[in-house]
């Protein structure tokens, strides 16, 4: 290999585990140099304002709706998914995308405030500033949803893009580059770089002026650590253990259909998918046995064959696999599958029961079409076992009565009622989780908004006979200041 020629990694397909591609792994000087170009372009991107944005990021849209199928393909040869859930996770990528570029303007309109009393002589407006240029480090679970999420908002708020996607999912991360630079007819703007964990590393200590991670809380927190180097602000995104709570007034027959999609659809790589479900004794019976039935009817196999496909990251057969046998070796029942079920790069959907809290399948993420069902007293019990996680991204409830009441308990970023995951569908509300689960949030106003900081100017409209903020200050104004917070705050209760 002669000095000049980058060194390469192979892109396989996770059925066959054969090279379905070979890409460049780029150096750090490569990252920086993507960095330089999408910082030169950052002007002209600016320049374009709200509108001319939104004219090239709904031009790219549609680019990506007409070529859907063609996205779906290269989504499903990638990651092994079925090529129907390929479409629904492009087309939720392409909502996100057409909402910031029509809702940029509005959110990040710049704001006039009040300036109170002591200040009614200024003027004071806050606008909201993007970045510069924004590093985005996606995963491979969801290859074109989960870093939209971060790449549509953070273009929408004026900020251009580096980005590295998974090298489980490079030729996903390319192909949007492509799409993206019909549209804007230069490729500066958003740039993907394909690599390893050190190209990643690389993007973090580069100097952008904002990094988007999506991936595991093990990796967030080297991420955070390398960008803490440089004050360069995180989004992190990570993984999660989430939970389904199932209360005595559930529609059970409906839990039981959503929350088995939840824990098993793409081989159970979501990471706002069902892990855990605390399910009341007083419907527990009817649940487990219509669980249990409707798990069996799953089918697994290659695209177009199956409702799931493999594992599409090999070593996580491993985490599933201890996972399952520490729970069954500490108690917990397998009432569908068990670790036979487990036939790299293929697993079966497996449903335990009665998993021992301290398990690793109750503790850590586990990644797989593997679901934990315990049995509750009541809902405060599940609340606080569900609270107990060190994760805290999403949950589901099930109730027809109380399911506000219980989910404004719960300790996470969002929660859906009655329905599964159906607040990543909706671009209006925020994405992100707490604890474990990350900081920071993507899609919605906040999405925007956590694009850009905020730039306070306040503007001197007239002059006051008195001064506050000059070596000349009299007694007088010192009097005036009081009297005026005494008057405005001093009898204030409550
Ligand atoms: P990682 O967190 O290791 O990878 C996520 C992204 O980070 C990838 O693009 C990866 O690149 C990159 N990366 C790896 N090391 C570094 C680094 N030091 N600095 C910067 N970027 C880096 O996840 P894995 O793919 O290894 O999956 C491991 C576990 O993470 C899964 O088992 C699952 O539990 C969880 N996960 C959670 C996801 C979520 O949506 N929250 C998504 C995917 C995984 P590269 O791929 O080239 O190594």
């Amino acid at each position: 290999m002669s000095i000049n020629t980058p060194a390469t990694f192979d892109s396989h397909n996770p059925v066959t585990g054969g090279v379905i591609g070979v890409y460049p792994i780029l150096s750090e000087s490569s990252a920086l140099s993507a960095v330089a170009q999408a910082r030169a372009a950052s002007k002209d991107w600016q320049t374009l304002g709200f509108s001319g944005r939104k004219k090239v990021l709904l031009a790219w849209s549609k680019i990506l709706i007409d070529r859907v199928d063609e996205c779906a393909e290269l989504i499903s040869r990638e990651t092994g998914k079925p090529t129907s859930d390929a479409k629904l996770e492009a087309t939720l990528a392409i909502g996100h995308l057409a909402w910031a570029a029509r809702g940029a303007a509005e959110v990040l309109r710049t704001q006039h405030r009040r300036p109170g009393l002591i200040m009614a002589n200024m003027s004071a407006i806050v606008t909201h500033v993007p970045f510069g240029v924004i590093g985005v480090i996606g995963p491979w679970n969801y290859p074109i949803f989960t870093p939209m999420g971060s790449i549509s908002y953070a273009l929408a708020a004026g900020n251009t893009v580096v980005f590295k996607p998974s090298e489980f999912t490079p030729g996903v991360g390319l192909w949007l580059a492509e799409t993206f630079a019909e549209a804007a007819e230069r490729r500066d703007i958003f740039i993907v770089i394909t690599g390893l964990g050190d190209t990643g590393r690389a993007l973090c200590e580069s100097g952008v002026d904002k990094l988007a991670f999506t991936g595991s809380t093990k990796t967030a927190k080297k991420v955070a650590e390398a960008c803490a180097k440089t004050m360069t602000p995180v989004i992190l995104e990570c993984g999660g253990k989430d939970p389904v709570l199932v209360a005595a007034d559930a529609d059970v027959k409906t839990a039981v259909e959503y929350s088995l999609w939840s824990a098993m659809s793409n081989a159970g790589q979501t990471c706002i998918g069902a892990e855990r479900i605390y399910v009341d004794a007083k419907v527990s019976d009817k649940f487990i046995e219509l669980f249990v039935s409707e798990a069996k009817k799953i089918t697994v196999g290659a695209p177009g064959s199956a409702n799931y496909g493999p594992a599409t990251m090999p070593s996580q057969i491993q985490v599933i696999q201890s996972h399952v046998s520490d729970a069954l070796s500490r108690g917990a029942e397998a009432v569908v599958g068990g670790l036979e079920s487990i036939k790299a790069p293929f697993v079966e959907p497996i449903v335990l029961l009665n998993v021992p809290e301290d398990s690793l399948a109750m503790t850590d993420e586990t990644f797989g079409p593997v679901i934990a069902i315990n049995v509750v007293q009541n809902m405060d019990e599940a609340i606080a076992l569900s609270n107990a996680s060190r994760y805290g991204l999403a949950a589901s409830v099930w109730s027809k009565r109380h399911g506000e009441k219980i989910a404004a308990q719960l300790q996470c970023g969002m929660v859906s009622i009655n329905s599964t995951i159906s607040f990543a569908a909706i671009a209006s509300v925020p994405f992100g989780g707490v604890k474990d689960s990350g900081y920071g949030r993507i899609h919605g106003p906040e999405g925007l908004l956590g694009f850009t900081y905020p730039h306070t100017i306040v503007r001197t409209r007239f002059k006051l006979p008195v001064s506050f903020t000059s070596f000349k200050r009299s007694a007088f104004a010192d009097k005036l200041i009081v009297g005026i917070v005494k008057a405005l705050h001093g009898r204030s209760i409550g």
